[in-house]
């Protein structure tokens, strides 16, 4: 090894999904939103002035701060906005998780999370979801250094309710608790409400699923004024250009078309309450999920066997070879011919 290696910041990326080169596939493996943006996006970057990409975007980025702060009854104080949620989550583990005691997560969760903590050198700790994949808040009631969970989780889609959530902020009160809300919006129950009552609490969210723009990284934290400062003076000694002129215009446009987006979560709703039927059909087991996905282990089928067949056929979902949850698939909800098509082949592959 050469000596200046003994000096680099060693770390163990994140692995994210595939995202395959081609045309033709069925991609539910990375809970993308098989619906387009709202029309208005298509407007704005049509109607984009070029030359507004001479200068520098707003390092507030005040366009959209105030529209997300208008859409949730919040004051432009409470909302800071990164290029996607991860940028958001990174700057939060940056800024608030700096104390010698571990942060607490649970064991089955978010995979970027280990990877943040270690690669900033935050001592941690994860807590067993219990048999039925849920969170028991009684882990997290013991001296820590922060505490993070997705609401619902992922990869199980499992939510936990506002009150336990709420019991869970009350015992934490000296440390900074994350809601990592990426996918609340397909159905799950927001701790929004909670701000008001607690300081400590940062709501965190994405335009990447329930907005369908994962390609344009634009990820939000809501939380009280004092924490939105703490945040912001680190993004400026940090980077303080991160959203692009673009983005922001986009992101705009999509909090203002509430219409569309109902619409298209009540669509993919309805899609994955149809699939959850047809897969405990064939003899899939799963719990009931909030998200746009769902987390399923087949009576007989070993999943990477079928995670393998199905991606012979084109069609992605997600494998993780991980304790506990290697015999699961993670199925992204696509449109209702998507999920057609790819129960067509389960049920073939099954012989059912
Ligand atoms: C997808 C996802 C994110 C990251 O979303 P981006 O905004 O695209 O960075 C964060 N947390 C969870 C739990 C997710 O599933």
């Amino acid at each position: 090894m050469k000596s200046w290696e003994s000096y680099v910041r060693k770390v163990v990326p994140y692995t994210p999904g595939e995202q395959p080169k081609k045309t033709k596939m069925i991609k539910l493996n990375t809970n993308e939103n098989p619906y387009p943006p709202a029309p208005g996006v298509e407007r704005v970057i049509k109607d984009f002035d070029v030359d507004r990409l001479r200068l520098y975007p707003d390092p507030a980025v005040s366009a959209l701060v105030n529209e997300l702060a208008a859409y949730h009854g919040l004051k432009p104080e409470q909302v800071f906005v990164g290029v996607g949620s991860d940028d958001v989550l990174a700057m939060c583990f940056l800024t608030f998780f700096n104390s010698e005691k571990p942060i607490l997560f649970p064991d089955i969760t978010y995979s970027f999370y280990d990877v943040w903590a270690d690669m900033l050198r935050i001592p941690y700790e994860t807590k067993p979801l219990d048999a039925d994949f849920n969170i028991s808040i009684e882990d997290y009631m013991t001296e820590n250094g922060g505490v993070i969970f997705p609401n619902p989780n992922a990869p199980t889609g499992v939510e936990l309710g506002q009150r336990e959530i709420e019991t869970l902020l009350k015992y934490n009160s000296n440390v900074i608790v994350i809601v990592d809300e990426a996918y609340v919006d397909f159905g799950a129950e927001t701790a929004l409400p909670l701000l008001e009552k607690y300081d400590n609490l940062i709501v965190v969210r994405t335009f990447s699923k329930s907005r369908s723009m994962a390609g344009s990284r634009i990820g939000y934290a809501m939380a009280s004024e004092k924490i939105i400062k703490y945040l912001n003076d680190v993004k400026y000694s940090f980077n303080s250009y991160t959203m692009d002129q673009l983005s922001i215009a986009v992101g705009v446009e999509s909090v203002k078309d509430n219409g569309y987006f109902e619409e298209t979560l009540h669509k993919i709703i309805a899609t994955r309450e149809r699939t959850k039927e047809a897969l405990a059909g064939l003899g899939f087991s799963f719990r009931d999920s909030k998200s746009n996905f769902i987390f399923a282990t087949h009576e007989s089928c070993p999943a990477k066997e079928l995670f393998e067949a199905l991606k012979k056929e084109d069609i992605y979902v997600r494998y993780f070879a991980k304790p506990r949850i290697d015999n699961y698939l993670r199925i992204t909800i696509g449109t209702d011919e998507e999920m057609d098509r790819f129960l067509e082949f389960v049920r073939r592959y099954l012989g059912r």
